[in-house]
This record gives C-alpha cells, sequence and structure tokens, in this order.
C-alpha cells in the first residue's frame, strides 16, 4: 500500500513537522543531543567494541531524518570488529520524501557516505519492509514503513538496544500505547536496554508495566528529565499463534554446504559468505545455472495485485531488495539494465484491471504508472500495439551471470558433485555423492529446485515443473533498437551481447527437453501481437532462431519454500488436532526440524524477484539475525505449510 510522505516546514535548516506540530531533532546541536540521549544512554560504543562476531540489534521508533541512523552506523564503523554486524531497524509512519531527505541528511557533511549509500537504496512511499544495506553486508538497515505497533508485530527478532524516538507523546499520543509497548517487551531479551528522551508518565508507567526496570536521568542540556532502563522479564504470557511455524533455535556457523547452484543455491552462498561463513556449493553440472536460472535474460519486475496480498508483499518487497542489490554490486549495469518494464493490457480485462490498480493508488508512481500505447512507443523506441504499466525501475538480469558473480567469493567454493541421499548421525549430516564420496556438514541448504524432494527428509515437499522455451536470434544493425523490457502473453529484453531473447512458453504438461519449433512459433506469435516491427525484424529471421528449453520449480500456492525442513511424521504427530479442528488452540507444542536443514526452492518464474530476498532471509535465520520480512510472509513460505494444509484438510 502506497503512504503518505512527511509534511514538513524548512525553518532554518531544521525541519519541523505539520502532521505533528514538532520538531525532529534538537536545532541548536542535534547531532550532541541525538548522541547523548539514545548512543550514550544505551551504552552503543561500548556494546559495539565488545560485539565480537556478534550481530548487534538496535530498533527504533520513527526514522524521521535518519539522524539517529547515521550517528550509530559511524560508530560502528570506528568500534565494531571486522565480522560483526550491525542490524537497525526502524519506522516510519510519514517517511520523508527523498528531496526532504536529501535536503536534511546534506546539513551533515561528515557522515556523506553513509547519506549517500541511504540516498541510493532509500524506498519509495510504499508500506512494509525495506533494506538497505552498506559497506558490504556489515550494516542493514531494515525500514519498516506504516505505523510502528502494527510494524513491529510482524517482526521476528530480537533487540539489544531501543532508541524511543517519535514525538513527545504529548503531540503524538497514538504512537505511545500499550500495544506499541506490548511489542517492544516481545522483542526483548533479559538485558535490553531503552532510552528516550521523554519522560512522560504514560511512557514510564507503559514500559514498567511491561517488564522494564526503568529509571530517570538528567536530560540533554536544559531538559531536567530523561527515561532510561533495562528489561527484565516479560510479564505477558507467550501465546503463539500458530506453533506449527516457530523458527528452530540456530546460531551463526563456521560453515554451511548448500545443494544446487542455480539462482536460489548461489544467492543463498552469497547472503551467507558475506557474513564470513565458509560455504560449500555443490552443483552436478560442470557450470552454474543449467536449470532455469540459465536464460540469457530474465524480465526483473513484480506483477503487482490491486489489493495487497501476502503474495503480492512478497514480490514488491522482493523486487525492491533485488533492485537496491544489483544497483549495489554491479553499478556498471553488465549484466543486468535498469531500462524499465511493461506490462501491456492485451485484453479488456486485463486494461480494467490497471485502469482499477491505478485509480485505488495502491502504488506509489514512481513505482509503477499507466501510459498510452503512443507513450509506450516512444519509451521502447519502436511501435507498441497496447496500453500498459510502466515500472521505470525495473529492467532485465542475465541470471547465469549473475549466479557466477555472485559465487566469486573468497568465502566460496564451488565444487561439481551430485548429492544422491542425506542423513544425519553424530551431530553432523553426511551426503552421499553419485561418486561414492561421502562429505560431511554442520548445516545444509537444499536449493536444487524440483528435486529438493528427492530426499527422505523432504519427500513430501510439493513440486512441479513448468516447461518454457525462450527463443535467442542476432540483433542486427538494421533492426529496431529495443529500449525497454516489453511484458505481454510473453516478454521481450532488449538485446544483450547483440542477441535478442523472447518467448517463453509456459507448458505445465511438457517433459520436452528439447527446443522446438512448435515454441519458436508461440513466441513469435505473442510477440507479433504486441510489437509488430521487432516482430518483422525477428520473423525474417525465423528459420535461425536458437532456443532453450527449461523447467520452472513451482509448488500447488505458486510461492516459493524458504525455511527449515519440517520432520514431517512428528507434525502429523504433534499437530493431529487439526484435522478435528483448525483453530485447536496448542499449548506446549513444539514444532520439530531436522537440524540445520533449511530448503530454498519453488520460485518458479519469479526467481529474480523471489531469490535475493529468500537468500537474504535464509541467511538472517541461519545466523540468528532479525529477520528482513515480516512474520506472515515468512511464514506463507514456510516448508511446513503443505504439511499443515494437508492436516487440516485431512488428507494426511
Ligand atoms: N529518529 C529520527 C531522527 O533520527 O531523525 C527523528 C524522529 S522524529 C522526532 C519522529 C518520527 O516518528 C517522525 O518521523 C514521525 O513521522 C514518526 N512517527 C510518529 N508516529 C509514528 C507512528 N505511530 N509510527 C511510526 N512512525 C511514527
Amino acid at each position: 500500500m502506497k503512504i503518505s510522505t512527511a509534511s514538513l516546514d524548512w525553518k532554518s535548516e531544521s525541519p519541523h513537522s505539520n502532521q505533528y506540530e514538532d520538531i525532529y531533532f534538537n536545532p541548536e546541536d542535534g547531532i550532541s543531543e541525538s548522541f547523548y540521549v539514545f548512543l550514550e544512554a544505551n551504552k552503543s560504543p561500548q556494546l559495539f567494541k565488545e560485539s565480537h562476531d556478534a550481530c548487534i540489534t538496535i530498533a527504533e521508533t520513527g526514522f524521521g531524518t535518519g539522524l539517529n541512523f547515521i550517528l550509530t552506523a559511524s560508530e560502528w564503523l570506528k568500534h565494531s570488529p571486522k565480522q560483526s554486524k550491525l542490524k537497525y531497524i526502524s519506522v516510519e509512519k510519514f517517511p520523508l520524501s527523498r528531496s526532504d531527505l536529501q535536503k536534511a541528511l546534506k546539513q551533515w557533511p561528515q557522515f556523506q557516505e553513509i547519506s549517500i549509500a541511504i540516498l541510493e537504496q532509500y524506498p519509495c512511499p510504499q508500506a512494509g519492509y525495506h533494506t538497505i544495506t552498506i559497506n558490504h553486508s556489515h550494516i542493514e538497515l531494515l525500514l519498516m514503513f506504516g505505523d510502528a505497533a502494527e510494524s513491529y508485530s510482524r517482526l521476528n527478532a530480537k533487540v539489544d538496544a531501543w532508541y524511543l524516538d517519535g514525538f513527545a507523546p504529548s503531540k503524538n499520543p497514538d504512537m505511545w500505547s500499550p500495544e506499541l509497548f506490548r511489542e517492544i517487551a516481545r522483542l526483548s531479551k533479559p538485558g535490553t536496554t531503552f532510552s528516550t528522551f521523554t519522560a512522560a508518565g504514560i511512557v514510564k508507567r507503559g514500559l514498567r508495566d511491561v517488564g522494564f526496570d526503568v529509571r530517570k536521568q538528567k536530560g540533554f542540556g536544559r531538559k531536567r528529565e530523561m527515561l532510561v532502563g533495562t528489561f527484565v522479564e516479560n510479564q505477558a504470557p507467550k501465546t503463539i499463534d500458530k506453533p506449527w511455524f516457530e523458527l528452530p533455535a540456530s546460531a551463526k556457523p563456521k560453515g554451511v554446504t548448500i545443494i544446487g547452484g542455480g539462482l536460489s543455491g548461489c544467492l543463498t552462498a552469497q547472503a551467507l559468505a558475506e557474513r564470513g561463513v565458509k560455504v560449500t556449493l555443490l552443483e552436478q553440472e560442470n557450470q552454474l545455472a543449467t536449470g532455469g536460472s540459465g536464460n540469457p535474460q530474465g524480465a526483473l519486475y513484480a506483477k503487482l495485485p490491486v489489493k495487497q496480498t501476502t503474495q503480492g508483499e512478497l514480490h514488491l518487497s522482493g523486487f525492491l531488495y533485488s533492485v537496491n542489490m544489483l544497483k549495489r554490486l554491479d553499478p556498471e549495469e553488465s549484466f543486468w539494465s535498469q531500462c524499465g518494464v511493461m506490462q501491456l493490457a492485451t485484453s479488456d480485462k486485463e486494461l480494467a484491471r490497471q485502469n482499477n490498480l491505478i485509480e485505488q493508488e495502491t502504488y506509489p508512481q514512481e513505482l509503477v504508472s499507466l501510459k498510452g500505447a503512443e507513450e509506450l512507443s516512444e519509451i521502447a523506441n519502436t511501435s507498441v500495439n497496447f496500453d500498459g504499466l510502466f515500472f521505470p525501475s525495473a529492467g532485465w538480469v542475465s541470471p547465469r551471470a549473475l549466479c557466477e558473480h555472485f559465487v566469486d567469493h573468497p568465502n566460496i567454493s564451488v565444487v561439481q558433485q551430485q548429492v544422491n541421499d542425506l542423513s544425519f548421525a553424530e551431530g553432523h549430516w553426511q551426503l552421499a555423492t553419485k561418486s561414492g564420496e561421502f562429505l560431511s556438514a554442520s548445516h545444509v541448504v537444499i536449493c536444487n529446485a524440483e528435486m529438493a524432494n528427492q530426499f527422505n527428509q523432504t519427500d513430501h515437499l510439493p513440486l512441479k515443473t513448468i516447461r518454457g522455451q525462450v527463443s535467442i536470434t542476432q540483433a542486427k544493425a538494421t533492426n529496431n533498437q529495443l529500449n525497454s523490457v516489453v511484458c505481454g502473453d510473453g516478454y521481450i529484453s532488449p538485446a544483450h551481447n547483440q542477441q535478442y531473447c523472447f518467448g517463453a512458453t509456459y507448458d505445465l504438461q511438457g517433459k520436452e527437453r528439447n527446443v522446438t519449433q512448435d515454441d519458436h512459433e508461440s513466441n513469435l506469435e505473442k510477440l507479433s501481437k504486441v510489437l509488430p516491427d521487432i516482430h518483422a525484424d525477428l520473423a525474417a529471421e525465423s528459420n535461425d532462431l536458437q532456443g532453450r528449453t527449461a523447467f520452472r520449480c513451482s509448488t500447488p500456492d505458486y510461492m516459493p519454500i524458504v525455511g527449515p525442513a519440517p520432520v514431517q511424521d512428528q507434525f502429523i504427530e504433534t499437530f493431529a488436532q487439526l484435522r478435528k479442528d483448525r483453530k485447536w488452540h496448542f499449548e506446549n507444542a513444539k514444532a520439530e526440524h531436522h537440524p540445520n536443514l533449511y530448503v530454498n526452492t519453488g520460485h518458479g518464474s519469479k526467481g529474480l524477484i523471489t531469490c535475493p530476498i529468500s537468500a537474504e532471509l535464509l541467511a538472517s535465520m541461519i545466523c540468528d539475525e532479525p529477520l528482513p520480512l515480516p512474520k506472515d510472509v515468512i511464514d506463507a513460505i514456510n516448508p511446513a505449510r503443505f504439511i499443515i494444509k494437508k492436516l487440516i484438510k485431512q488428507t494426511i
């Protein structure tokens, strides 16, 4: 959902909120006040020095101009050991517009590097979770756009220190609510600290009631008092809504073995390697990305629903995450291009849907807008037959090049091995290979697409394949030059390495591995409907078309499968009561998982937007860090969901 940006008054260099009639920071000495009230009061610099190899989590209410964040990030860079990590979580109901943020950050040139990184990755005003990565993943800012209590209620994290900012309780009583205090307690552990500029009774009592030891101390400058404190215990009884989705405890491992060298495997490897984990990536073929991830180009965009759905939220968060990741890691655009994507309305029904999507203002205009065929033709540099949606920040990616780039990392070794069997004994996994070897691993992530259910431990995963063929042809100098990705019934990207790649067929039954002329014809026909001039050029070469066939690995609910591998028999036993009562309240029921065994598969044709965020999610789970997606979205991709659905439907 699109959200409103902050309405500001710039009184001198210090912004003032029209929504709350309050200031963002002390105009006389904002830096010193923030440092005193939040960093010093929580002893953040000391926490950072002693962080060793750990992940330190700071959470804040009210991101505002990001001053607290940049101060914290800069202190972190001064003090923290090399392998440790800062996760800074913040929430913002009315994000500053990009230009206001730019203006605010300009005031602190000493933090220019961090400010540039924030601005480059600053999200459009879209509700949900957004990740900004700084300094090779050593700092991650999870920026949640939305209301504080609601956003924190979806978070899975254990916080070390809270910066309770947000406008004064007298100006903003809604934020300082019992719901927010309950969430703060849920996300705290014994010893978690907090500090806040206010000494208001409602804050003092609210935090005391949920288990904090609250103390007053001298406020900054002329201010008399402020509050600090430490979490002692959670006084609310722990209620677990869906115990089957509870994640197993984990601690950052030294090494992880990954099975499968496609997009999901390579990105998971990279996300772990960036955290200092040694990764062994096992791939049965003699090169990476030979399956569904091996096409020369794939469209990078999210097909958005009119009304927000869990799937839509995953796709949009994933899309925004992928774009930021690519901008950061390949700024020269050597294996991707941010050339924009048009999604054409090739039927009246689709046009009505697109009109509805725009009228309801579900998404900000900088993300997507509706354009007429004429304007789209200008953008594409060739005639386009339909009106449609245009996504200016979208584009295409060469998935194989991306895989190769990502595993080129000192912490990753790629080994050609086919794993046939997995067994767990004496605290370790044994991987039996086709060549008769046994490899040992403490942690395993299964990323081998539709073969992910070949193991005893995962044979319950319902995976299916969808055959797809792309057509590939030389782009001649005399041809029309396409400038952006066009999606109609199929898709085509601008030429890359002097080749056009277009398609793809979508065949739920097909098992044929060879490239077929029929499929070339079908791809050309889809093209003729939307891009007549490009079609005329490429059809002239139709006898010379090359192609590639691959099988997308999909799931019954078209959501990927990402998370710990459940022990099916134990799940059936523990949650058997669901067969009789889907709303049964379980007391002390524990979801049982195979130790340190994870799955990342089923990305279908959406791998470019779901694999990067899923890899980040899995690496965070495995290394015991806050998770980058809301809990309900994580539940929707949990590998155990199929067992639970079957129990409820009484089909197991
Ligand atoms: N920490 C910020 C900094 O370092 O620049 C300053 C924060 S400013 C004083 C307070 C912020 O809290 C504003 O940006 C405001 O929009 C935000 N806010 C107020 N109520 C909120 C709520 N219920 N949920 C999320 N954010 C809220």
